[in-house]
């Protein structure tokens, strides 16, 4: 699996228009990367030729929308044959289906350009999760501090900011040999004390590790909320690139504060079991755009590696 997912990154894909749509310049230019897609993949899109205030990107598929990219202005700006530069990036949401797709690039209600795309087949485990009474009210009883802690968690995550900091790929936030416990993608049952069960899908990895294993940033980045939530126990969100976030959950201390600056490696806390958790672990996650995202493939390369884009627009 391992192996097929870095042959896939290693795809470089680079499209040129050859016929203009409406509302198109003739010097319309997108890169790719990776041509090849795969269910939780992160997809980098450098354009130039077409911009302005309201450009969007989307990936497409017969059903329909499957994700919105955040999009920002390369800074350094970057040009190509006088051209200005625009970023995006999309992850393939982890239920999509395999088959044909499109990353549909519009300008408000025009659309300038479809480029296709193909989704790959991927496998993930399923697991059965017993659930104590505890993690059975955890994750079963709504409040009103749970709603609350989910709705800030929301507006952090679909924010998109301007600050690059995050340039090279991630590393896990434990030593990268930790036994997993679950997996990006596990297609999970919970089952209550009350004998009723529900469906997830694992947003992240469990990383095995005892209570009071240090806990490092997997990127640099800034620090967008360190605080104790109900489900997730002592949490931490960092915001690495524009709307792209990793997430570190069930933590028994915290090291930072909202607001830091932190390098990749840094402290942010000791691992433990608080919130909805059967066992010490540190759960990991990665969104983009809110939609989450292989940890894995983000390990293996950089989520936008402007260098690698660029050098595939000037072609
Ligand atoms: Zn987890």
């Amino acid at each position: 699996m391992k192996k097929s997912i870095t042959n896939l990154c290693m795809l470089l894909c680079f499209i040129s228009s050859a016929s203009p749509l409406a509302g198109q310049t003739p010097h319309f230019k997108a890169a790719v990367i990776p041509a090849n897609l795969l269910p939780g993949e992160p997809v980098s899109v450098a354009i130039a030729g077409a911009s302005g205030k309201n450009m969007r990107l989307s990936l497409v598929n017969k059903q329909g929308r499957l994700a919105r990219a955040v999009f920002w202005m390369l800074s350094p700006r970057a040009f190509i044959e006088g051209n200005i530069v625009q970023a995006a990036l999309v992850t393939v949401p982890v239920t999509a289906s395999s088959g044909d797709a499109a990353l549909r690039i519009e300008n408000g209600d025009a659309v300038i350009k479809e480029i296709a795309v193909t989704i790959g087949t991927r496998e993930f485990a399923s697991e059965v999760i017993a659930l104590d009474e505890r993690n059975t009210e955890i994750r079963s009883v709504t409040t009103a501090k749970k709603i609350q802690q989910a709705n800030k968690l929301l507006s952090i995550l679909s924010h998109t900011g301007t600050d690059i900091y995050a340039t090279t790929a991630f590393v896990p936030p434990v030593p990268a040999h930790t036994r997993r416990t679950s997996f990006f993608g596990d297609r999970r049952v919970y089952t209550y004390t009350t004998g009723e069960t529900d469906a997830a899908i694992h947003a992240g990895i469990d990383y095995g590790v005892p209570t009071g294993t240090l806990v490092r940033s997997s990127a640099d980045g800034k620090v967008a909320l360190a605080e104790y939530r109900e489900v997730t126990g002592y949490s931490v969100v960092i915001e690495h690139l524009p709307g792209v976030y990793s997430l570190y959950y069930h933590m028994s201390k915290l090291a930072v504060k909202q607001g830091a600056v932190v390098k990749k490696g840094y402290v942010l806390g000791e691992s433990g079991a608080t919130g909805l958790a059967t066992g010490p672990h540190l759960h990991w996650e990665i969104r983009v755009a809110g939609e989450n995202t292989d940890p894995d493939i983000c390990s293996m390369r950089p989520i936008f590696d402007r260098d690698a884009l660029l050098a595939k627009l000037e072609g």
